[in-house]
Order: C-alpha cells, then structure tokens, then sequence
C-alpha cells in the first residue's frame, strides 16, 4: 500500500501527532506522509493494510521501533516492568508458561495493570489471555503474572484501525477488546 493510498484511508491524519498531513510536502520533508507499521517489521509486524497507518516522516522515526500503546501506563506507579511486547512475544511462543510482567506498590494497582496488560495484549495479538496479582511477602507490593493460551501469530496484530491502536498521551484511552 502506497503512502497516498493510506493518507485517503487515513484522512490525511498523523496517527502518531494527530496533526494533518501535507499532501503537497517534499518527499524528504519532516512533515511529508509515510507508511508505518504499528507492530514495526523489526518486531514481526506484517506489511498488511490493519497493520499500516499514515504518519509523518519526523513522528514515524522518533518512534522507530518501539511500541508506544504498551508502554505501561504510569498512573499504575509500576516499581519495575519488563517490555510488554517481548514479554507477550515470548509467551505466544510458549503457549501455557507464565511470565511476571511488572512489579507494584499495592494489590490495586497490581490488579489495574494486570487488567490494562491483558487488554493490550488481546488488542495485538488475540488469544485467550489471563493476568493476576500476586504478593511478593515484602510490605504490599505485588507482581503481575500473565499467560496465554491460543495466541494468533504476533505478526498478524488485530489492529481493525485507526480509532483502535491509540498513543498513549494524545486522545482518550482505547476502548479495547476485552478478551474473546
Ligand atoms: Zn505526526
């Protein structure tokens, strides 16, 4: 899919800034159209239409490869965290293990981020998901453990489009799939 193509899909919108997209730009141009892969290639991502989006030539390489939806939101005061997208990677390869996924100060906000982490999971690569809280037995921090079952090939991410896959920080929070 060429970048015009997806600037008609898209409206003309950067998915990354949400500022509009100058048909008329450059081709070397910072604020020129490109085509970006939400999962990036470098990660297994597909170059199919659900997994494109429009975006400026500057925001798509500021954001190079990394996911920005799975950065852990950080109203949930995680003590430490590993990378989302490897965590789920390596899970989906090995349907039925368990991981810990984060470390929190309290049993709320640990159930929060398993909730958020298994939402974001499902939002990528389906898949019968399932995350929960467990205490360490140091004051009430508790770690969040998650596995899968079933998972689809992360390289097909469920993304239907644009008003799915959201950054973090600009518009409101997805309203993702609860696991199916
Ligand atoms: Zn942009």
């Amino acid at each position: 899919m060429k970048a015009e193509q997806l600037a008609e899909r898209d409206g003309w919108i950067c998915w990354l800034c949400g500022a509009a997209v100058d048909p008329d730009a450059p081709l070397d141009a910072p604020h020129r159209g490109t085509v970006d892969h939400v999962v990036p290639r470098s990660r297994g991502g597909a170059t199919v239409p659900e997994n494109l989006r429009l975006a400026h030539r500057r925001c798509n390489g500021r954001r190079a490869d990394t996911l920005p939806e799975l950065r852990w939101p950080t109203d949930l005061a995680a003590l430490d965290t590993g990378d989302l997208w490897t965590t789920i990677a390596r899970l989906v390869r090995r349907p039925g293990s368990v991981e810990i996924a984060g470390l929190f100060p309290t049993p709320e906000r640990a159930r929060a981020a398993s909730t958020w982490a298994v939402d974001t999971a499902c939002g990528f690569v389906g898949g019968e998901w399932r995350g929960w809280a467990e205490p360490t037995g140091v004051g009430d921090t508790h770690v969040v453990r998650l596995t899968v079952s079933g998972a689809a090939d992360p390289g097909r991410p469920k993304v239907a489009d644009g008003s799915d896959a959201r950054v973090r920080g600009r518009g409101r929070r997805s309203s993702r799939s609860r696991r199916r």
